[in-house]
């Protein structure tokens, strides 16, 4: 069907195949069958029109024409097309709780949920027992309460939207006190000032940076005040002369005055993390029985869930915070409520919990394990480092991240990669790992490009493995 005259090699206009003909061509059959005929259409056109510009430019062989290989080209064209944009990575960065790949990632427990609310209809606000219309909340909230000692609980979007429905409820056009050692920014746009003004809310600010004491409320506290706030400083420590006001001393203040206390604590663990050894963090039962009136916390940091923002405590509080209407616009799906149900469900069996739920099941794996996982992988990555690249296994130390316990290490192990002999270049390798069919994030310091092992679980290892000798460094 296509004319290739013999006595050229240059291809003229009139060598272009009709677009209809190739279509088809027998060499686009498994193209078509599987993205259709308009897409085909689409890609070919424009394919073609490329080459009827490059023969113009006289540069086109004639080879090029031939359907079998514009065929290849095409189908090398949708491949990349049709790549999901979001993908499965190795999370070799050190930081187990990464915001910018995922958070949390989720036991099989909740995965199992999730595919089961995505394929078959569930009673997300339908009340079985009676059969009438019911509330999405009810799912978890009493799995939180069971888990935190708290009265009411209510599930939002995440942290931030937690936080913002606590403020507009019961703070819109009335004031918020918090102490200037709390005004913190989480990575983003989360800024509790900036918060603050979207909630309607205003801020008074008491106390300095590095102390403030109880009778700094005290003195603002007057008619406007609608409740007194405190924020876990997530992503930094302040050390040194320091003083700032816990939670049964604002309490108590609050009593005093008839205004409660609300507190984002980031991360907000359900259980004591020294049980394993990990830096303390304080939990939302603590908080609670302290006195805190509201508690907001993130599903998806420690708790190890998917994302969304819990907010636990007083039962007249919680009612009004259902009774907003923002409450309607942050509230989660039902995929969301699928994944977090098992996940808290996994808390009810504490000393289970290192093996089943994978944040912690990370956090915990040990230095020795991580460095034998280590010294198996290193003759497969030196091989494919080739002479430009040195590895050796180097003990490291990861984070928990999100917020979570900014000055806590973990002592961990994997690889430090340097620059054999002046070869080879890091920003290059460290683009090489990202371009591997499952990507590895890596972390460049002190000249060196790092990989921590902690995030890689034994199952994926082999993966990992396999992958290596595609890496062009
Ligand atoms: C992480 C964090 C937030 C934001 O939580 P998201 O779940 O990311 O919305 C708010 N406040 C504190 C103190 C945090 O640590």
């Amino acid at each position: 069907m296509v004319a290739t005259p013999a006595h050229r090699e240059t291809a003229v206009a009139a060598d272009i195949p009709a677009l209809d003909k190739m279509l088809d061509h027998a060499a686009f059959a498994s193209a078509l069958a599987r993205h259709g005929r308009t897409e085909l259409t689409l890609m070919l056109r424009s394919r073609l029109d490329r080459l009827r510009a490059q023969i113009v430019a006289g540069s086109v062989e004639r080879t090029m024409l031939v359907p079998e290989r514009i065929a290849q080209d095409i189908a090398e064209e949708l491949e990349t097309r049709h790549r999901p944009r979001l993908r499965a990575v190795f999370n070799l960065t050190g930081t187990v709780l990464h915001t910018n790949l995922g958070r949390a990632t989720l036991p099989q427990a909740a995965v199992a949920a999730v595919v089961q609310a995505m394929t078959a209809p569930v009673n997300l606000e339908f009340d079985l027992q009676a059969g009438v219309r019911g509330d999405r909340d009810d799912l978890v909230e009493g799995l939180i309460c069971e888990l935190t000692g708290a009265e009411a609980a209510i599930v939002v979007n995440n942290n931030a939207a937690a936080v913002l429905l606590m403020l507009n409820t019961l703070a819109n056009r009335r004031e918020v006190i918090v102490s200037r050692g709390e005004l913190v920014e989480i990575g983003g746009a989360f800024r509790i000032p900036d918060v603050m003004r979207s909630a309607g809310a205003r801020l008074v600010e008491v106390g300095t940076t590095n102390r403030t004491h109880a009778t700094d409320y005290e003195g603002a506290i007057n008619p406007r005040t609608a409740m007194l706030m405190k924020v876990h400083t997530s992503n930094y420590a302040i050390s040194g002369y320091t003083a700032d006001v816990d939670i049964g001393a604002l309490v108590e203040i609050g009593r005093a005055h008839g205004v409660p206390l609300a507190v984002d604590l980031g991360s907000g663990s359900l259980v004591d993390l020294a049980h394993w050894n990990l830096p303390k963090e304080p939990t939302v039962r603590e908080t609670l029985a302290a006195g805190a009136d509201l508690v907001a916390f993130s599903a998806d940091k420690l708790l190890g869930g998917p994302q969304a923002g819990i907010i636990a405590g007083r039962v007249e509080l919680v009612r009004r915070l259902k009774k907003n209407p923002l409450k309607r616009a942050l509230r989660v799906g039902k995929l969301t409520l699928a994944a977090l149900e098992p996940v808290l469900a996994l808390y009810r069996a504490p000393d289970l919990l290192a093996q089943r739920l994978t944040s912690l099941r990370l956090l915990t794996r040990t230095e020795a394990a991580i460095g034998a996982q280590a010294q198996r992988l290193w003759p497969a990555l030196q091989t494919a480092l080739g002479d430009a690249y040195e590895a050796t296994t180097a003990a490291m130390a990861s984070q928990i991240g999100s917020g979570a316990l900014p000055v806590g290490r973990l002592a961990s192990q994997g690889f430090a990669i340097r620059r054999h002999k002046g070869r080879g270049s890091l920003d290059r390798l460290e683009a090489a790992l990202r371009e591997l069919p499952r990507p590895v994030i890596s972390r460049i310091a002190d000249k060196t490009l790092w990989l921590d092992l902690r995030c890689l679980e034994e199952v994926d290892e082999a993966a990992f493995a396999a992958q290596l000798p595609l890496l062009r460094p």
